[in-house]
């Protein structure tokens, strides 16, 4: 036994030695340098013992085999010597299960990931579980790095470079059907007999040899990619079309992993796999010291840790098992959907048939693409509709643990909807309001239970945004504040916890860095150079376009909130022009007309007749650092100001927000990582020119001037 480490090992009767990974106290099994090298000596152990016919690695978690490598050892790792090291320490450990000499098998029982999947391909034999937890793949790219311990290498001898190219260059993994169809498992079996029927394979592969036994497994033939091995040019083709569909989608400036895996692969299919090997840990080297790897290893991390997290109540969250909706719009809509999909009941309730029946036909839509996808299949779209009972009156209230008001954004009709939903509820049920910027004290005030009212804000749209706010009212007791975190968690949102102020956190910033990018319109500057020097930032759209998005009425409303709210830092250009433009009909994106026009739902040309409306002075050309910089330090300062003002508690909070809320660009952190990498000096100098140049909604906050005095940073430890 290796207690403690992570797996114990037992030679069993036919001469199988068992690696059983089972980390003590955890969900997942990890890899780690210590179980790693406690792997190794198992497996020089194994070489030498001549009762050892076959080795198998199991796991006796349900629906998890090997996570991969924890992330807070590739965290710790400072610089490219080290990385190069570590990957080659990997490597070493996983070339002694390829050289132990005998048949040796993985019986993958779920998650299957990075480190996990690149053990299973050193071994001679694949078997998954047929079994929708089974998940294998090379999540690496995500984390800004590339698979280090062999994965470039063997997996396109294994399935081929162009399966390998697409699943490396994915992160996101495949399911065990579609491994065994690429190859990379052997077999499928029921989850009950994975183990019996490895072991079995395993026996017949000692007795009979590897070769007869893998010459039945039926692996695919790869006509196409012995081509490729043996011609060259053909080889390149592959490469470039993949290098060319990467660089389509991201720079290799913000993010070189992908260009860099590429790289290995290409390495790997014309050279020896020593070769190969090497370069993959050189390039791992080089890339875990980076901005771009530290910044989404940081993100990574700090998602996972608000995930665990109870908000900082210190309070149990309630066990729910029926929620109710109230108001099936846009929004109420899509998180029934989301909560069917995640197999909770759902009462969707709405005055109007027709928003009901919308819901319903969306939700159907979308089970439906997931079946396409092959994620489920059509006996569960089935089972996860009839989760979704719609009603006109309030019957079913009474069951709920939970209700959830999605109801137009009226401060009267929210009141008088828990007025009437508080009659039918549970008195220990939690009351939620999905209000993007109505005050929860104020929704909450004539209410019987005020404790029970918290803020919960999801983003549109609600099954690709995967934030959502937290917000506590005055009164909102902790237990409830526990139960909404819990609810989004379980609905596999990631929670912040954030104040009852204007706007709450992403709203606020939000509209503080498009109100600058109307400055810069009225100063004369065209809104396509605003919009692409935001996208070279990398943004996902440029500011225009989200306003168009968003729809102006809504940017407007939370521009108004705002201004009556006197926010301090607030610029004030956002709410006339918007108003005038939604006077004259231009609504944004689905009203085909905003900022741009839109024919078919795509963005076709500048609305020209904006200047007339607006009343635009003669256009004027600015540099684009200069664009960048005026819209970048106003976004960050509202991030100071909500930081000062308790808005949110610690600086994570608001950089996980900013990035999962609106796409702020990952590899860059967040925008107060982004001010640390400046250089908080820098940052705060600069805000204070642009005051003195454009007016005080640029004065640098208080704490980021004390913060220059004392010589801190955001991340004392980045
Ligand atoms: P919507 O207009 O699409 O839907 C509102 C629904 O509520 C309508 O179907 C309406 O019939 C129904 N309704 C009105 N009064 C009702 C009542 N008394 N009882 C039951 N149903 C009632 O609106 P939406 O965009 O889904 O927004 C809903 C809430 O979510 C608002 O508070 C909004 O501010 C917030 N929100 C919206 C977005 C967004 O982008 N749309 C994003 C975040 C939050």
């Amino acid at each position: 036994m290796a207690e403690g480490l992570g797996f114990s090992r037992e030679v069993d009767v036919h001469g199988i030695l068992h690696v059983v990974f089972d980390r003590p106290g955890e969900r997942v099994n990890l890899l780690d340098e210590r179980l790693l090298r406690e792997l190794g000596s198992v497996l020089d152990d194994a070489r030498r013992r001549e009762d050892v016919r076959a080795v198998l690695f199991r796991s006796t978690k349900p629906g998890m085999f090997m996570a991969g490598m924890d992330v807070e050892q590739i965290a710790s790792v400072r610089d490219a010597y080290r990385g190069a090291e570590g990957a080659r320490f990997g490597q070493s450990v996983f070339q002694k299960v390829a050289d132990v000499g005998r048949p040796s098998a993985c019986a993958i029982n779920g998650v299957c990931l990075g480190g996990g999947a690149e053990l299973a391909l050193a071994c001679s034999l694949r078997v998954a579980a047929d079994d929708p937890a089974v998940r294998i793949g090379f999540p690496e790219v995500k984390i800004g790095i590339i698979p280090g311990f062999g994965g470039t290498q063997r997996l396109p001898r294994l399935i081929g470079l162009p399966a390998a190219l697409e699943l490396i260059l994915a992160g996101s993994g495949v399911d065990a059907r579609k491994a065994r169809r690429l190859g990379l498992v052997d077999a499928l079996v029921p989850t009950e007999y994975l183990e019996r029927e490895t072991v079995a394979l395993l026996r017949r592969a000692a007795e009979e040899g590897l070769e007869p036994v893998v010459a039945r497994l039926d692996r695919p033939k790869r006509l196409f990619d012995r081509l490729i091995d043996h011609v060259p040019p053909l080889r390149s083709l592959v490469l470039d079309r993949a290098r060319r569909r990467t660089a389509r989608k991201v720079s290799t400036r913000d993010y070189p992993a992908p260009f860099r895996a590429i790289e290995a692969l290409e390495v790997g299919a014309a050279r020896p796999l020593t070769e190969g090997l090497d370069i993959e840990a050189r390039i791992i080297g080089e890339l875990v010291p980076t901005e771009t790897s530290r910044n989404l290893i940081w993100l990574f991390r700090n998602q996972a840790a608000l995930k665990r997290a109870d908000g900082g109540t210190g309070a149990v969250a309630r066990r729910i098992d029926r929620l109710a909706i109230v108001g099936a719009g846009i929004m109420g809509g899509g998180i029934a959907q989301l909560a069917a999909g995640c197999d909770l009941p759902v009462r969707l309730k709405d005055v109007r048939y027709e928003p009901l029946l919308q819901a319903l036909r969306t939700a159907r839509e979308g089970f439906a693409r997931q079946v396409g996808r092959g994620r489920i299949v059509e006996r569960e779209l089935r089972q996860k509709m009839a989760l979704i009972s719609p009603t006109l009156d309030d019957t079913g209230l009474v069951h709920a643990d939970f209700v959830i008001e999605a109801v137009v954004e009226s401060l009267d009709v929210k009141r008088a909807v828990v007025a009437e939903v508080e009659r039918h509820l549970d008195s220990r049920a939690v009351l939620a309001s999905n209000t993007s910027s109505l005050p929860i004290s104020d929704i909450a005030a004539r209410a019987l239970h005020p404790e029970r009212i918290v803020g919960l804000h999801f983003f549109n749209p609600v099954d690709r945004m995967p934030l959502v706010e937290i917000i506590a009212g005055r009164r909102s007791s902790p237990e409830a504040v526990a139960t909404a975190v819990g609810l989004a968690v379980r609905l596999g949102k990631v929670p912040v916890l954030v104040r009852d102020t204007p706007g709450f956190l992403v709203n606020r910033i939000l509209t503080r860095y498009l109100d600058e990018a109307l400055h810069l319109l009225f100063e004369g500057v065209g809104i396509e150079p605003i919009d692409e020097a935001m996208r070279n930032f990398g943004m996902p759209m440029g500011p225009f376009e989200l306003l168009d998005q968003i729809g102006l009425e809504t940017a407007q409303h939370v521009a108004a909130v705002l201004a009556s709210a006197s926010v301090a830092e607030a610029g004030g250009a956002s709410g006339s022009a918007l108003a005038v433009l939604v006077q004259n009909g231009r609504l944004g994106r689905k009203s085909g007309r905003g900022f741009y026009r839109y024919r078919d739902g795509k963005r076709a040309a500048l609305e020209s007749e904006l200047p007339r409306l607006l009343g635009l002075p003669a256009s004027r050309e600015l540099p684009p650092e200069t664009l960048q910089e005026r819209m970048l330090l106003a976004l960050i300062h509202s991030a100071v100001a909500c930081l000062e003002q308790g808005v949110v508690r610690e600086p994570r909070d608001v950089d996980l927000a900013l990035v999962l809320g609106t796409g702020f660009p990952p590899f860059r952190g967040g925008p107060l990582r982004h001010a640390d990498t400046v250089g908080i000096p820098i940052v705060a100098d600069r805000l204070g020119r642009l005051a003195d140049a454009h007016g005080e909604r640029f004065r640098p906050a208080q704490r980021l001037t004390q913060m220059v005095r004392e010589q801190r940073r955001f991340y004392e430890d980045a």
